[in-house]
């Protein structure tokens, strides 16, 4: 059901443990007996920032992390999402610091140091104050609400889970030192009973979820489907953890507000590539659409260069292919050129796609036409986006639009590309390459013999 880490984990005098980056932590947490049915909350991750600024170590992402955001802080710095299960590794610079530490000319520094703590959801556990499932009328939290002064108010319970590493650790196997602190409750009181009532799915699910949603645009019952499927057939106490601490399982209201979260997201990060005028075109699927261009995922990006370079030299003929092998999910790229005046092929547009059909290359020709520059050289050649009529996306429009850019579209004998190009420009021409190649195979099959051909 779920891969079992228990080898990797290295047991300490100290009650602490060694774990490698990545997805080893999370699973010791979670399968830690104090920690089976809580939703922790997470404080910021300190020590790490300031030593990546001065280039002395990176965060890498574990292999599969898509549940993350990035963002811009006031101050010009790039914010990223914590996850327990990131890998820090040793920059160059990093490396050269760490043999200065073993000759004792620097000294060591701590690299990650994070607290998260048990939520206290379900008003189940024992207050830093003393007071079991609420406070005592004697704390200062007491006539606060849900008694807690903020959202991070580590108030509601006292276990504490303390991660850190050091810089001299990382080039060891075992470099992220856990330690579990507290106790829910005092131990003459032995039942614990917490209530997760928010969202408690585990990163590496979430992680599940969003790929399925972002390439196959499963629905919440289909997602759902998948998450119940490894318990099909599972002992009744077995489902019934799952059931209780949600990690691999939560129900439909809460699979919908995270699908719909990560819908929002994924239109926000198209939408930080808006200043720079990259995206020609960018929509989200609408499923309730039947078969045409509103069906698909689609984006188109290219630039300014790009675009007055195939005005230049792309009035005759460009060309269009696409590409399967480029991404892990061999989604289609679609990929257009033009030949420049020193004969040589340089970029014009790249059409992203969940599935190549004439509706998404369409799409992509359209919004690669509707930004070609016009000839005027006194003209400044503006653009703007504008919303698509039905919310799912977003378009560049060229205000000043070059309409007598009509060029033949070199492609193969695809017929999806053809009936795309058809009414848009002024046509298709077969490839030489493929040509080349299509006669070759029907030499062969009509066994022409050599000496004729
Ligand atoms: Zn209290
Ligand atoms: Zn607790
Ligand atoms: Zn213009």
């Amino acid at each position: 059901m779920e891969e079992n880490f228990a080898y990797l984990i290295q047991y300490n005098d100290d009650n602490s443990v060694n774990v490698p980056f990545g997805r080893v932590a999370e699973w010791y947490i979670f399968n830690h007996p104090l920690l089976k049915n809580i939703r922790l909350k997470y404080q910021s991750r300190k020590r790490t920032p300031e030593l990546i600024k001065a280039d002395i170590i990176k965060i890498c992402r574990v292999e599969g992390a898509v549940d993350f955001i990035e963002w811009n802080t006031k101050d010009g710095e790039i914010k990223s999402t914590n996850r327990i299960d990131d890998i820090v590794k040793l920059t160059s610079k990093g490396e050269d610091y760490i043999k200065q530490i073993e000759n004792k000319e620097k000294k060591n520094r701590i690299c990650w140091s994070w607290v998260m703590y048990c939520s206290g959801e379900g008003n189940s556990c024992q207050h830093k104050c003393g007071g079991i499932g609420s406070c005592k009328e004697t704390c200062t939290n007491y006539s606060l609400k849900n008694n807690v002064k903020n959202y991070h108010d580590m108030h509601l319970c006292k276990v504490r889970i303390i991660s850190e590493s050091k810089l001299s650790w990382l080039n060891k196997e075992k470099p992220l030192k856990i330690k579990i602190v507290g106790l829910h409750l005092p131990t003459n009181i032995p039942i614990h009973s917490p209530k997760i009532s928010r969202l408690n799915l585990s990163r590496q699910v979430r992680d599940n979820i969003i790929v399925d949603r972002r390439s196959d645009h499963r629905t919440a019952n289909s997602v759902k489907s998948k998450l119940l499927a490894p318990f099909n057939g599972a002992e009744e106490n077995v489902l019934k953890e799952a059931l209780t601490n949600q990690r691999q399982i939560c129900n439909h209201d809460k699979l919908r507000s995270f699908l719909m979260r990560d819908d929002r997201r994924l239109k926000e990060n198209a939408e930080i590539l808006k200043p720079k005028g990259y995206v020609l075109f960018y929509q989200q699927p609408d499923l309730s659409q039947l078969e045409d261009e509103k069906h698909f995922y689609q984006l188109t990006l290219s630039n300014e260069f790009w675009l007055q370079n195939s005005k230049k030299f792309g009035q005759e003929c460009i060309g269009m292919d696409s590409k399967h092998d480029l991404n892990n999910d061999r989604a289609p790229v679609l990929v257009f050129v033009v030949e420049n005046n020193a004969g040589s092929g340089t970029p014009l547009a790249f059409g992203l796609s969940n599935k190549e059909n004439q509706w998404t290359i369409k799409l992509s020709i359209i919004a690669i036409k509707k930004n070609i520059p016009c000839d005027r050289d006194d003209c400044e050649h503006k653009w703007n986006y504008v919303n698509l009529p039905n919310g799912m996306g977003f378009e560049r429009v060229r205000e000043c639009n070059s309409f007598n850019w009509n060029p033949f579209v070199m492609t193969d004998k695809h017929r999806p590309s053809k009936i795309a190009v058809t009414n848009i420009l002024r046509g298709t021409i077969l490839c030489w390459f493929h040509i080349m190649q299509t006669i070759g195979e029907n030499f062969n099959q009509w066994n022409i013999p050599w000496s004729l051909r």
